[in-house]
């Protein structure tokens, strides 16, 4: 029988998380104060961040970082992941390339997100903060944050932009169940939501404007501070767990992938799966391709500028140096709510100019015709946003059928769509149109 799923031991979740920064030929540009224009150190950070995760958000000195005990336990409930060769999609797409690929789908929140909300929970328990606040799109990262703190002891308060809260209300009672508490944004319990809905009463809210609310939140609430599920150097820190283990199983599978590919929203999923193997093509002794794979919609990769931007719609952000499309920008409605983000990482940034990744843009209805596939072949509900990297691999797949190379392609399945269903409703009821920009 052929071998399908690569499965670790506990013992073997790492131990340490792998840190780009130290390695990377160009550092990640300093982040700057906006309103003096200066460089900031990670003690700028601390009244917003908790402070162990400033320390590494600019740390470009250590290239593993311990990851706490505490935070190794609680992964133990769901890690290792299993790494799944994809053998029902290979015999669907006719194609010589051997797929793999990474399942951070199987846990209790349905995503990879919690791999880094367990991590930012734990460091502001420990010191000695209550309450947290935070932003979400479809819902994951709440949901992942929420469970985060009941565990550790904290008080959530969630931002859900508006079309999300009403398009996935599922996610939104997991996070209730949770005991967090849920607004969706733009509300009118901040300033900056109140002068937003008075300028556009009928905004859809957007990842941008909920971040600009928490953000609020935090800085006028006692003891509180804010945790953010993507974009920020710590969050693809945390989430370099994925490929670490990812590195270990594919070499029990015996092979090493020539293409590795993620979804992109901020580019945590798509950091921890990527960054593990991109190590070994700095020093030359690896050759491996990588792809991110971001909406038509939103595509800040392909058609965004490199420059200093707001992470945040309200500018209450540093001004963080990434490919972005404007910090006012408003993406159309895709399914996909965890990529409907205005820009990209620093790390991956940086990364991308200097030619050590790529990046391709995939139209919704192509996209889930790939979910479609996937579901069929694999008899697993991709998220919409994950169903992006499986267009891209699907792509890469049907390249290798034309020139017959037996390529290893590797891709993060970054979570799982079952609270996603009326999107593919929407889908097969041929009602879902292409959004383009
Ligand atoms: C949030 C999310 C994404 C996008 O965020 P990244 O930080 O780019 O990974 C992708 N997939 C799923 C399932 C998500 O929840």
């Amino acid at each position: 029988m052929k071998q399908k799923r690569f499965i670790l031991q506990e013992s073997e979740i790492p131990t340490q998380w792998y840190n780009v920064q130290a390695e990377m030929p160009n550092k990640v540009l300093p982040f700057k104060n906006p309103g003096t224009g200066e460089k900031m150190g990670p003690e700028d950070l601390y009244p917003i961040f908790a402070k162990e995760c400033c320390n590494q958000e600019l740390n470009q000195k250590d290239t593993w970082i311990n990851i706490p005990e505490p935070i190794r336990e609680k992964y133990a409930y769901y890690r290792c992941t299993p790494l799944v060769r994809a053998y029902g999609l290979e015999e669907a797409l006719d194609t010589p390339a051997h797929i793999y690929f990474k399942n951070e789908s199987v846990n209790p929140l349905g995503s990879h997100k919690i791999n880094s909300a367990l991590a930012q929970a734990y460091y502001l328990k420990q010191e000695g903060i209550t309450n947290v606040t935070t932003e979400t799109g479809a819902g994951q990262w709440g949901a992942a944050l929420s469970y985060a703190a009941k565990l550790f002891g904290l008080e959530a308060a969630v931002y859900q932009v508006k079309i999300s809260y009403e398009q996935k209300p599922y996610r939104r009672s997991v996070m209730q169940l949770f005991g967090a508490q849920v607004t969706p944004s733009p509300s009118m319990s901040t300033k900056f939501g109140r002068r937003i809905l008075t300028d556009f009463p009928n905004h859809q809210g957007s990842l941008g404007t909920a971040i600009s609310e928490a953000l609020e939140l935090a800085m006028s609430t006692p003891n509180c501070k804010y945790s953010l599920g993507s974009v920020l150097n710590h969050v693809c820190l945390h989430q370099t767990v994925i490929g670490l283990e990812a590195e270990k199983q594919m070499a029990m599978a015996g092979e090493y992938p020539d293409e590795v590919i993620a979804c992109f929203g901020g580019g945590s999923n798509f950091c921890g799966i990527a960054l593990p193997f991109l190590r070994h093509n700095f020093n030359g002794s690896r050759h491996t391709r990588f792809t991110a794979v971001e909406p038509t919609a939103c595509p800040k990769l392909t058609k965004g500028k490199f420059d200093y931007d707001f992470g945040d719609e309200g500018c209450m952000t540093p001004l963080i140096p990434m490919y972005t499309l404007g910090h006012d920008f408003r993406p159309s409605n895709i399914h996909a709510g965890g990529l409907r983000y205005h820009g990209a990482g620093a790390i991956v940034s940086q990364l991308l100019k200097d030619g050590f990744i790529e990046a391709m843009d995939a139209e919704q209805l192509e996209v889930f015709k790939a979910a479609e596939l996937f579901a069929k072949s694999e008899g697993i509900v991709p998220a919409p946003e994950s169903s992006h990297a499986i267009y891209g691999v699907i792509q890469r797949a049907l390249e290798c059928k034309k020139t017959g190379e037996k390529k290893v392609i590797l891709f993060n399945l970054s979570g799982h769509g079952l609270i996603d269903m009326t999107a593919y409703d929407d889908y097969m009821s041929g009602n879902m149109v292409n959004t383009t920009l």
